[in-house]
């Protein structure tokens, strides 16, 4: 199975030599400012490249609905205006250049779009954002999806989903990085349609994006915050923890975040509630080094969860600290599946059915028992599958409830020592929609489509 990283490509910021670690999925510029648009509208241009590119298995109308139903998405949750435009533009605008002023979506082989993929030619897209780099104020972002790659709409397999990679890439154009949580669309991997499953169902924003976006584009006060510092027992601090929170009362998972180099972290755009709070290594499924580049290693401990819920309010931040015991991990959950196909992709799950999980990692032929955090989400009939590659294999049965709430689930694996190890936000519990690619989902529909 093929696997796609996705880079956010921050030019002006490359020029720092170590990214912080970041506040969960957020760009910081140099003067540790959010980087983010500073108006209200903002208008994209589709290229006229989509209509003519041969490896777009769409039509005209197919293309510009799922461009539409991306931008709808992030303007939901932003409360930005973003309009859509077509251009007859081809490239995105140099690195070495200060931009055209275009916002360009384009699919061309244009010699500057196929150098952004000339390194890594699995990439579905990647999104080229231009922003000072003291304010973070974007001034321009272009997103070239791989013109040597296929996309549809339909979940054709060996395809891409038009749609959901350009979801992914709209979270990049306005300020988002990657995420921890694996059911988040800003993910690192995006993974190509196959024949036994599609990712056509895997479009949506997670709650991880939605406090993402919130946390730029919301005014703060509306929200609540989570903020502290983790540090090992000798008042070290840990780099590149990731700490995610759990709604007490369904489990979901609501917002991630990752420690700086000083162990400090913020997460903000959060619902007033009350959360348990897990913190785990970022060792796989998703790793540090796809979100953070940095000279710092990540440091070496073993997940762990707050001992009582945490309480969130509204226009307020709660502070929460830790220290931790610098031991290794045994246990670490690496791959799963619902085929022996295994990968760091969430599971699209069903609510009212029962699945049989395959999970892949380190320490697995340890575990003694799982769970999901949820009362939706039962786990059981945990079993060894043996080895393969130089990973353990087991296999869960994972049912879940006809009432749960859509969301992202974690699995929860324990050995009989007492070691725990999460996979963030694996079980991505979706309603199938009726009309799925129908244009009822626009919820701006007098949006009109300038021509420009
Ligand atoms: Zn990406």
């Amino acid at each position: 199975m093929r696997l796609c990283l996705c880079i956010f490509v921050a030019f002006l910021l490359a020029a720092q030599a170590n990214l912080r670690g970041r506040a969960y999925t957020l760009q910081r510029s140099e003067a540790n400012r959010a980087v983010r648009w500073n108006k209200k509208s903002i208008r994209f241009a589709l290229s006229d490249s989509f209509f003519v590119a041969p490896n777009v298995r769409a039509d005209r109308a197919e293309i510009v609905r799922a461009v539409r139903r991306a931008l709808a998405r992030w303007s939901a949750e932003t409360g930005l205006h973003l309009g859509l435009a077509l251009s007859s533009t081809q490239s995105v605008s140099s690195s070495a250049s200060s931009g055209d002023g275009i916002n360009l979506i384009t699919v061309a082989d244009a010699p500057e779009n196929l150098a952004l993929f000339a390194d890594e030619g699995d990439l579905a897209g990647r999104t080229r954002v231009f922003f000072n780099p003291r304010s973070g104020a974007i001034s321009e972002a272009d997103i070239a999806l791989n013109p040597n790659l296929l996309f549809s709409t339909d979940g054709t397999p060996g395809t891409f989903d038009l749609e959901a990679t350009l979801t992914h890439e709209l979270g990049h154009a306005l300020g988002l990085a990657h995420s921890a949580v694996l059911g988040s669309i800003m993910r690192p991997r995006l993974r190509m349609n196959d024949a036994r499953e599609s990712v056509v169902d895997l479009r949506q924003l997670a709650e991880d994006d939605r406090a993402a976006a919130r946390a730029l584009y919301r005014p703060n006060a509306e929200w609540g915050s989570l903020m502290g510092k983790l540090l090992f027992a000798d008042g070290g601090p840990i780099f590149g923890a990731h700490i995610f929170i759990e709604e007490a009362a369904t489990g979901r998972v609501i917002a991630g975040g990752i420690t700086r180099e000083d162990g400090s972290y913020r997460i903000d755009g959060l619902p007033a509630g009350s959360y348990n709070l897990r913190i785990e290594p970022m060792d796989g499924p998703i790793e540090l080094g796809e979100i953070a580049r940095s000279s710092y290693a990540p440091n070496v401990f073993r997940a762990v969860a707050s001992e009582r819920p945490i309480e969130v309010a509204f226009n307020s931040a709660t502070e929460f600290n830790a220290k931790l015991e610098n031991v290794a991990p045994k246990l670490n959950p690496r791959l799963l599946g619902l085929t022996a196909h295994l990968s760091a992709v969430p599971l699209s799950l069903v609510p009212g059915r029962t699945y049989t999980v395959l999970i892949g990692g380190e320490g697995l032929d340890e575990v003694v028992a799982a769970s999901s955090d949820s009362p939706y989400v039962a786990v059981e009939e945990v079993r060894s599958q043996g080895e393969v590659a130089g990973l353990s294999l087991l296999s869960v049965s994972v049912r879940v409830d006809a009432a749960a709430p859509v969301g992202e689930y974690s699995l929860r694996l324990q050995t009989m020592e007492g070691e725990s190890a999460w996979i963030a936000g694996a079980l991505l519990v979706h309603r199938p929609a009726p009309i799925a690619l129908g244009a009822a989902e626009i919820p701006d529909a007098t949006d009109p489509i300038w021509l420009d």
